[in-house]
């Protein structure tokens, strides 16, 4: 039998006489379609940027669907002459002869069954001399897959259209990946296993929008960061008390000295100190925090100067402290007060020399770093007491900067709240409309304790709790009360927060045992008790209770729920 491509010389010569080259006009015609006749190297030069600029995937989407518009235009082209064949077979061929014309590939027909009436087709063809499987493989190489992206998209564009029906093709094999030929199969879309791909690869997809938004994205970045070069976005304020403290920080960022904060729990201490790093002249160099009250005592002064290898039992490895490790920066030391007088003396030696020992070494390193203090205790009482060191608080109390607690700041706490929403909305990927006016109240008239850090908890917790779309509303923000009073958050004068009861746990688990409470009701209570233990952290409060995070914010919208619908009880 011979091989169809070889047989309708005739038509061939018919295809090939509807070619007009009008170099007058500036045009080529394919019948009656315009043509261009492009240098395939340049045609490859564009490939490939497309690969480079849109990556592989993004680029085979593209030039498969280039093809599939390619393929479409020669199905109309080629409908006049296939109206005069005598067959299917004869008539599908002038795509082919086509593709071939227009110098992209030789086509072969090694199987093909084309019955327009029965809407069958089935057909596997040898591509020889493919075009772009060559340059694929010379520009990158072979592919770990077939790369004759636009010629695929040529096939299944001109076949679909022949057939009517969606027919889609694969390449079984391909020069690009490292064959000496390519073959294809083409068969009705729904014969595939894997047609939602190539679907989905032949639907355009708007690059141009996801650009736009990406870019959206990048300038919002791009404010935040330089909001920080100011003042952090977080330092939000208008209060005559916070512009004061602010006034304060900006010019002590001007020069060089050492700044002691002064503040309650809560205020934003860290955050006035990185502010200050970051408008200073060390802000490319590293900023380092550290909290003395949260590092054990005997671990504190190898934290902060450093270690050498054996210095002391455990020891394993040489370290450096956190003074060399913001060597050109800034030091920030949180709870200075709690300092104890050993490491007191050595921090005030390093201050005065400004080198610095590793433990267990004699050798001093040359540090430049300036120190940022920060405490919420009486620092002067303590001094009184002999618990802090006088030539140590002289140095450190160079200059002061009092910040104030949030109650004093009251017209600041409904743009600070705002800022938190937005904040946690974005982090949680939540759409919320704001704070109801009973909300917005509630956060006026509450005392907080726990100050800005206190407020973030809160509205963290209400972003948790508050339904997509919804409103936060008071409920969310403070937990309703499941027992017969509500803990209040009352500073007493020592700054602990109330109500003080006798043994809460023995209360607990007799109100349980006796009938007196659900346990569903003591875990509510439980988990009440440790958020505002925690002061509203829920880090915190889940460390607490030893669960997670994750965990303890299921089981608050839990709670929540159960308390919104009573009417759903539990069987
Ligand atoms: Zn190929």
């Amino acid at each position: 039998m011979s091989k169809p491509h070889c047989a309708l010389p005739a038509q061939q010569d018919d295809l090939r006489a509807q070619l007009r080259f009008s170099p007058d006009t500036g045009e080529i015609w394919l019948h009656e379609h315009r043509m261009l006749l492009v240098h395939a190297e340049a045609q490859a030069s564009l490939r490939r940027e497309l690969i480079d600029t849109l990556g592989m995937e993004r680029a085979k989407g593209l030039l498969l669907r280039m093809g599939y518009a390619s393929g479409l235009r020669d199905a109309e082209l080629a409908r006049p002459y296939s109206e005069q064949a005598q067959n299917d077979v004869e008539a599908f061929l002038v795509g082919p002869r086509l593709h071939a014309l227009e110098g992209i590939v030789r086509v072969t027909p090694l199987k093909l069954e084309v019955d327009r009436g029965a809407r069958h087709f089935h057909g596997e063809f040898l591509w020889e001399n493919s075009w772009e499987g060559r340059w694929h493989r010379h520009q990158f190489g072979t592919h770990h897959e077939p790369v004759c992206w636009t010629q695929i998209g040529y096939a299944c564009g001109y076949t679909s259209a022949f057939m009517g029906r969606p027919i889609l093709y694969r390449e079984v094999e391909c020069v690009g990946q490292g064959d000496n030929r390519c073959r294809i199969v083409g068969q009705p879309i729904e014969a595939w296993a894997d047609a939602a791909e190539w679907t989905r690869l032949l639907a355009p997809v708007s690059i141009a929008e996801q650009l736009i938004e990406l870019q959206s994205e990048v300038t919002q970045l791009r404010s935040t960061l330089e909001q920080r070069s100011n003042l952090p976005a977080q330092m939000v304020g208008s209060s005559r008390s916070f512009q004061q403290a602010c006034k304060l920080l900006q010019a002590a960022a001007r020069g060089d000295i050492g700044v002691l904060l002064l503040g309650e729990t809560g205020v934003g201490k860290e955050l006035f100190a990185r502010a200050l790093h970051d408008m200073s002249v060390r802000r490319e160099a590293p900023f380092v925090a550290v909290n003395c009250g949260a590092i054990p005592h005997e671990l504190i002064e190898s934290e902060l100067f450093g270690v050498e290898k054996g210095a002391y039992t455990g020891a394993q490895a040489s370290r450096a402290g956190r003074f060399e490790r913001a060597d050109g920066g800034t030091l920030f030391l949180d709870e200075i007060a709690e300092l104890p007088l050993a490491a007191q003396a050595k921090l005030l030696r390093v201050l005065q020399e400004r080198e610095v020992e590793r433990l267990g070494s004699e050798h001093a390193r040359k540090v430049d770093v300036r120190i940022v203090a920060a405490t919420h205790a009486e620092l002067a009482q303590r001094v009184k007491d002999g618990g802090f060191r006088s030539d140590l608080y002289y140095r450190l109390n160079a200059y002061q900067v009092p910040i104030p607690p949030l109650r004093e700041r009251q017209e600041d706490i409904s743009a600070l709240a705002k800022n938190f929403l937005t904040k946690y909305a974005a982090i949680q990927g939540k759409k919320l409309r704001g704070f109801t006016d009973k909300a917005k109240r509630a956060l006026l008239s509450h005392g907080w304790p726990g100050n800005i850090r206190e407020l973030q908890n809160i509205v963290e917790r209400g972003v948790i709790l508050a339904p997509p779309g919804a409103w936060v509303e008071v409920e969310h923000l403070f937990m309703p009360s499941t027992g017969p009073h509500p803990p209040e958050y009352c500073p007493t004068r020592d700054g602990a927060l109330g109500p003080g009861a006798g043994d809460p746990e023995q209360l607990l688990c007799e109100a349980v045992l006796g009938g007196g409470i659900t346990l569903e009701q003591a875990e509510a209570m439980l988990i009440e008790r440790a958020v505002d233990r925690a002061r509203g952290n829920l880090s915190a409060a889940a460390r607490l209770l030893g669960i997670t995070r994750p965990q303890l914010a299921y089981r608050l919208k839990r709670l929540h729920e159960a308390d919104a619908t009573p009417a759903a009880a539990h069987p």
